[in-house]
């Protein structure tokens, strides 16, 4: 296997100095101890897809920690099954609720603190991010402050805060294995080549709902529209990014991190069908592609047993049924978010803190039917136009940029 491929990674997830290899196997002997991981945002969907991969790599690997923001008596439920060590609730007012259902040798967590506590402590090896926003930036950077391989789910987390989390996890040993599919792909086909060989990254999108609709006819979908996604079964959060395209703009700056390549060599193709997860080109000319279903479970499955693959619950390919496989370039006059994507990737600082609080202002303003949809981007817009990037900005730095955005978002709406 080839290692030490990847730029940003390469200190995190293969360096041999703190994370050897065979600490990372999923095929302990009999008698070695089992994996434990911890699942912040366990009643989400991708918390949910953790919980079945979790269950089907048992014994080799067990659940000892499961937080939610309010879903109590599906934690409670999740608890009943796994019987983690402990479980955090992030809402403090749902604890009493949550108390009596819960075994005895399981402690209850509470609060945000008790969400940073939870990600945190030296029971668990392995910490899935999946907390949906930047509500999850304080406990994926305990995980990977406290030295965790951190699944990491939580793409936001690093959107706001990727110039603190990569030199956070070069310094503390942490392993950071991407499990958004288009990163895991990229991940997967990196293995390929060495980082110098690295043409350009072809980030995949679907191109969402709206991907056929005209400009007129997306300003005024509905929120019914918008969460139809056409390949993949999400939270509501990210199904509306894949709407307005936001999301691959938060992928174009989540890989900047991970990957440690410069913005132009990370570009956006639409494939309708989400069977190509993404793609690698290298100096030759080669295209290195990762493939598959769209199920997070083979992604969820991949960062938990690397560098090992064992056998995956999710539905094969059969290429006989699917014939072909369509591309297209996006465009960027009906999806302008990718416009803005590329800029705030470029801009760094507090660009990235902005660009996310104020699309989570905007995303929630149009689910709650405040905004219709045209407005979340054009909101998006008016807060960057308004900022004054920061260039080096520090964690508070950054969590000042955050809240003055869902502020200034607000006033717009006014406007
Ligand atoms: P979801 O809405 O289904 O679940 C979110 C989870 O986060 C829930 O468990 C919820 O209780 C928890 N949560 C929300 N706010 C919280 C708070 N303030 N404190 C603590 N917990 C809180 O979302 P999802 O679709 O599972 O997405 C989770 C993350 O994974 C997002 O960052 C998303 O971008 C990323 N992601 C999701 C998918 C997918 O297929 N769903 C794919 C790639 C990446
Ligand atoms: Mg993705």
């Amino acid at each position: 296997m080839v290692t030490g491929n990847l730029v940003s990674l390469r200190p995190a997830s293969y360096s041999d100095a703190t994370v050897p290899k065979e600490s990372l196997s999923p095929e302990p002997s009999a008698e070695a101890e089992a994996v434990r991981v911890c699942i912040m945002g366990s009643t989400g969907s991708i918390g949910r897809s953790t919980m079945d991969v979790v269950h089907s790599l048992r014994p080799k690997y067990r659940v000892t920690g499961l937080c939610a923001a309010r879903r109590w008596r599906e934690l409670a439920a999740q608890a009943a099954e796994a019987r983690p060590s402990a479980v955090a609730i992030a809402q403090p007012t749902h604890a009493e609720a949550l108390r009596p259902l819960l075994n005895g040798s399981t402690e209850l967590l509470v609060g945000p603190e008790g969400l940073v506590e939870l990600a945190g402590r030296p029971d668990s090896d392995f910490v899935v991010a999946a907390i949906v926003g930047a509500a999850g930036l304080p406990s994926t950077i305990a995980a990977v402050r406290a030295g965790k391989r951190v699944g990491l789910a939580n793409k936001e987390a690093l959107v706001v805060a990727g110039s603190i989390l990569i030199p956070l996890a070069r310094h503390s040993g942490a392993c950071l294995l991407p499990i958004d599919s288009e990163h895991s792909a990229i991940f997967q086909s990196m293995t390929a080549g060495r980082p110098s060989e690295v043409k350009r990254i072809l980030l995949t999108a679907s191109g969402g709902p709206f991907r056929t609709w005209s400009g007129p006819e997306i300003a005024q979908a509905t929120v019914e529209d918008a969460l139809r996604h056409p390949t993949w079964k999400m939270g509501p959060k990210i199904t509306i990014d894949s709407a307005t395209m936001m999301n691959k703009a938060l992928e174009i700056i989540e890989a900047r991190w991970l990957f440690g390549l410069p913005v132009e060599s990370i570009e956006v193709l639409v494939h309708p069908e989400s069977i190509i997860h993404s793609m690698v080109e290298f100096c030759d000319g080669s295209v290195i592609a990762q493939l598959g279903t769209p199920d997070m479970r083979t992604p969820i499955q991949y960062s938990l047993t690397y560098p090992n693959r064992v056998s995956g619950c999710a539905t094969r390919l059969d290429f006989a049924t699917i014939r072909r496989l369509n591309f297209e370039p996006p465009d960027l006059e009906r999806f302008p978010a990718l416009r803005l994507g590329y800029e705030v990737a470029r801009a760094g600082g507090t660009a990235g803190a902005v660009f996310n609080a104020a699309n989570e202002a905007a995303v929630e303003a149009f689910l709650s039917r405040r905004i219709p949809f045209g407005r979340i981007v054009q909101l998006i817009e008016e807060v960057l136009g308004r900022h004054t990037v920061s260039p080096s900005p520090d964690l508070d730095e950054l969590l000042e940029a955050d809240a003055w955005a869902r502020r200034e978002v607000m006033e717009c709406m006014k406007d």
